[in-house]
């Protein structure tokens, strides 16, 4: 492995306990009490946050005889727009106004918007500032509110990995708080929770995994148990995605177990190609991050020639659409911007192309890739 480079990361912090299976949620009472009981002999405030997926606004009182006292807090997250530093300034500002500056923890049940802005908000909150100031990496110096993170959708790793991702909508900076302090306490993964998520949605984010891993594994910057992690990964969604039925029980149970390790590979190594043009979509045109995968793919026939192929097959088999395009009627302004945006990203693009990746990415090949989706 002599040509391989070093990802340089040795040291890593994985999350510190999860519950695991069908029906798991129902532990969440329990861990709560405990966390509830330590922090009132402590005389602090045993008060919990929730931040809960607007999708489950209605709902959630009734899941799995979750219990709550009278005086936590909820937040139902919107999901309209992925996290940007000031949602994240403004919410941390309501929170200590109404007085939830110390809570005994932070719980964030949804997707990667709601996990990361969970994840956020608990560095936030004992960390002070604006979020913006975080951004990048190992600046959050204090440990965060107890945060537990609940998925509802598999594919993104967000339960697993040690960043938030969040926009920053001055500087159209899209980059996380990458900090060992971001890693979930604990994290619950109850495959029931996902049985609601439709069709299209639930293959997006499934595939954010798959592609995490795609792009490790065809990656210069290795790791030897990301590469391992990564081959798990891979084998799972080929599991899922090439069964009859996604969206079995059987399916997303392995899909949540996907997203989980994808998360641990993608948080010891680097994401390629993919993931700088998608975050390009999203800073420029404000596409969503895994559809946004979805529809760069359709334009890496050259690059990742197998997965493509793989993805194809896999779109085909479960009769899931995936948007194109939406780079029909750009201007060349905004082609530009798309470049810029994306050529941002200079770990990844070594990672995938060699540190020469600029003469390969000019503005017109990048353009002409954008012009395919
Ligand atoms: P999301 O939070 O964007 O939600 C996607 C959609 O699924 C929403 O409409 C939501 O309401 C719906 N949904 C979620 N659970 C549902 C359920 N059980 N039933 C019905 N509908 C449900 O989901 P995502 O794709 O997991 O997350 C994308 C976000 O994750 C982006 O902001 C991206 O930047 C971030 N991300 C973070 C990391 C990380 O390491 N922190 C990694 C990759 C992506
Ligand atoms: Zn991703």
């Amino acid at each position: 492995m002599s040509s391989i480079l070093n990802s340089g990361i040795k040291l890593v912090r994985n999350v510190s306990r999860y519950n695991i299976g069908p029906g798991s949620l129902g532990e969440l009472n329990s861990l709560l009490y405990g966390l509830r009981q330590k922090a009132l002999e402590s005389s602090m405030s045993s008060d919990v946050i929730f931040l809960i997926d607007r999708y489950f606004e209605g709902k959630i009182h009734t899941m799995n005889g979750l219990s709550f006292d009278k005086t936590d807090y909820f937040e139902f997250i919107s999901v309209d727009k992925e996290p940007t530093t000031s949602n994240i300034d403004n919410l941390l500002e309501k929170l200590i106004s109404l007085g939830y500056s110390n809570p005994a923890a932070i719980v964030g049940i949804g997707g990667g918007i709601t996990m990361d802005t969970a994840k956020a908000l608990s560095n936030m909150l004992t960390n002070g500032g604006s979020a913006a100031n975080y951004q990048g990496w190992d600046l959050v110096k204090r440990p965060g509110i107890f945060k537990i993170g609940v998925p509802t959708i598999s594919g993104t790793g967000a339960e697993a990995t040690r960043t938030c991702v969040m926009t920053n909508p001055s500087t159209g900076l899209k980059l996380g708080m990458n900090s060992d302090y971001t890693v979930f306490d604990h994290v619950i993964m109850d495959s029931n929770l996902t049985a609601t998520v439709p069709r299209n949605q639930y293959f997006y984010t499934g595939m954010d995994s798959y592609i995490h891993c795609v792009e490790v594994l065809n990656g210069s910057f290795r790791n030897s148990i990301g590469d391992a992690y990564s081959r798990e990964t891979i084998e799972l969604c080929r599991q899922v995605f090439s069964d009859g039925d996604m969206q079995s029980p059987t399916n997303r149970e392995k899909l949540m177990v996907a997203s989980y390790l994808g998360g641990c590979a993608v948080a010891t190594s680097y994401v390629g190609l993919i993931h700088p043009l998608s975050a390009a979509l999203s800073v420029v045109l404000g596409t969503h991050h895994c559809v946004g995968n979805c529809i760069v793919m359709g334009a890496m026939a050259d690059y990742y020639p197998a997965a493509y192929q793989e993805f194809m097959d896999m779109v085909e088999r479960n009769k899931v659409q995936i948007p194109s395009g939406i780079c029909r009627n750009l201007d060349s302004k905004e082609f530009d911007a798309l470049y810029e945006a994306a050529m941002m990203h200079e770990k990844p693009l070594t990672n995938a192309l060699g540190v020469n990746f600029r003469s390969i990415l000019t503005l017109d090949h990048v353009t002409s890739l954008f012009k395919k989706m």
